[in-house]
């Protein structure tokens, strides 16, 4: 029996988060009631005439360079002429023969090793509108909502360099990622900001060509790319160990049954008779230009969480997980600037400020502790003002909570540790007193029982004793006794 191998490309589109359409000022916002933010252009009306929203030319152009494409110098729109009830104009502006990039490369990490995709294209184009098949208002008819019309896409296609679901749900999401890094989209699937097409083809292990392959339309969750690439990649092996063909077809995802179905095939496909826009100029980028975009990049994921790991000296996992989010990796960055060491400021942000914002789903544009509280938290426990147990169970939540400083609450809910010797040996004197059976324990050559009496003596000073002053004094009290 022969083994295959999957072969996979995909086309995915996300939205650019400008404020405004493509082509004219309507708003891009999402959730707006059905139909409000639509203008002549964007109703494709007779006589009117589409503007290039400078933001999306920068943005796309910007996305581009970010996953390395070369910026062609010169760039046009083309309609695709289409008819469809949610695409007033029948047709698309997009680009055809000279996309605003080509060439270019996205590296990942997958099962441990390093993924590199060619990224063949990436170009600008206007979505459509989006038909509503259950009206709420109960006609059982059909309705059309044209306010996502004439919203930025950038469509980026990769060449067929994937061989697994889970590098193509890896590629999406490194994707995603380095797009919401550089601001030009927010890349939410649920809202349709970022959909994606597998091709998938199989071809036996070893083989230079490629297979017949199978498009699957419009995925918008990273399960569903997953389950529906799996899927096929089976279908076509099932189908060729039969001794079948796989007819090249358009597929569409079943989420709720887990299949694919046809939605048609290559003798149907479209022939979508693009031709140059005629009321868009050509656009030419001068190298100076594209060098302005680059510049005004930020440092990318892939450059920062390398710099993390040497320049800062973390290990390869911490680096990951707080380059993950930009604005994650600016806070963590805040609170090194404040005065913080590197893997001490790592220790906490990944452990207890990522989980806190976890628990209560906060959002770090309006985080509740600043940077320089974090720094003024570590500061304190480093200079045993309070102890590390104190400062992660009572003054962080206490933080989050109120919003208030590490030294104001340390004062306002008296956290300072004990480390007064006098305050400690009273603590101890209670805690053997309340717990004959510990002293007797150690005193029958139960060592175990010291820890015991170390935890008694932080209740009685509910947690604020210097631990490492508690056990020397404990010994020594418990020598004493014999
Ligand atoms: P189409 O004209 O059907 O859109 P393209 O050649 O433009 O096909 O490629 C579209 C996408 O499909 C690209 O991402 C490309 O990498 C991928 N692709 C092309 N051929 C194959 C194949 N045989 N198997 C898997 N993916 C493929
Ligand atoms: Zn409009
Ligand atoms: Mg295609």
């Amino acid at each position: 029996m022969a083994e295959y191998e999957a072969v996979i490309g995909l086309e995915v589109h996300v939205q650019l988060n400008t404020k405004s359409k493509l082509f004219c000022g309507c708003s891009t916002a999402f959730g707006a009631e059905a139909n409000t933010q639509t203008c002549p252009v964007c109703l494709g009306l007779p006589g009117v005439l589409p503007v290039l929203n400078r933001a999306a030319f920068e943005k796309s152009v910007q996305a581009a360079l970010a996953l390395g494409c070369e910026i062609a110098p010169r760039t046009k729109f083309d309609r695709k002429n289409y008819y469809y009830p949610d695409l007033p104009k029948n047709y698309q502006i997009s680009q055809y023969d000279m996309p605003l990039s080509t060439n270019g490369r996205l590296s990942f990490e997958v099962g441990g090793r390093e993924k590199s995709v060619r990224i063949r294209r990436a170009h600008l184009e206007e979505d459509a509108g989006k038909l509503l098949h259950d009206d709420p208002r109960g006609s059982g008819k059909s309705l059309v909502d044209l306010n996502r019309t004439g919203t930025p896409l950038l469509e980026i296609v990769t060449e067929p360099d994937l061989s697994s679901a889970e590098e193509a749900v890896a590629y999406l999401a490194a994707l995603k990622q380095l797009l919401e890094y550089i601001d030009v989209s927010d890349c939410e699937m649920q809202e349709g900001s970022m959909r994606c097409e597998p091709n998938v083809s199989v071809r036996p292990k070893g083989r230079k060509e490629l297979g017949v392959k199978t498009e699957i339309k419009n995925l918008n969750s990273f399960k569903n790319v997953a389950a529906a690439v799996e899927y096929e990649i089976k279908r076509h092996i099932k189908l060729l160990e039969s001794g079948e063909r796989v007819r090249q077809e358009t597929m569409l995802w079943d989420a709720e049954r887990e299949v694919t179905a046809p939605m048609r095939s290559k003798e149907e496909a479209h022939d979508y008779r693009y031709f140059p826009e005629p009321d868009l100029p050509p656009f030419t980028m001068t190298p100076e230009a594209a060098e302005r975009l680059r510049r005004a990049l930020p440092e990318l994921p892939a450059a920062r969480r390398a710099r993390f790991g040497k320049a800062l000296g973390l290990d390869a996992y911490s680096a990951g997980v707080l380059t993950a989010e930009k604005p994650v990796a600016d806070w963590y960055e805040g609170v090194l600037s404040a005065g913080a060491s590197a893997p001490e400021a790592a220790k906490w942000v990944i452990n207890d400020c990522l989980r806190e914002r976890e628990d209560r789903k906060l959002d770090f544009a309006d985080f509740p502790v600043k940077p320089a509280e974090l720094a003024a938290l570590i500061g304190l426990v480093d200079k045993k003002t309070i102890n590390a147990t104190i400062a992660r169970q009572k003054l962080l939540p206490a933080m989050f909570e109120t919003r208030k400083g590490a030294a104001e609450l340390v004062k306002e809910l008296g956290l300072v540790q004990v480390t007064d010797t006098g305050a400690i040996s009273a603590a101890i004197d209670a805690a053997i007193q309340k717990n004959p059976k510990a002293l007797a324990d150690y005193r029958g050559g139960r060592p175990e029982a010291i820890m015991f009496l170390v935890g008694q003596v932080m209740r009685e000073t509910r947690g604020k004793a210097n631990a490492q002053a508690v056990r020397e004094l404990l010994e020594k009290r418990l020598k004493e006794l014999g």
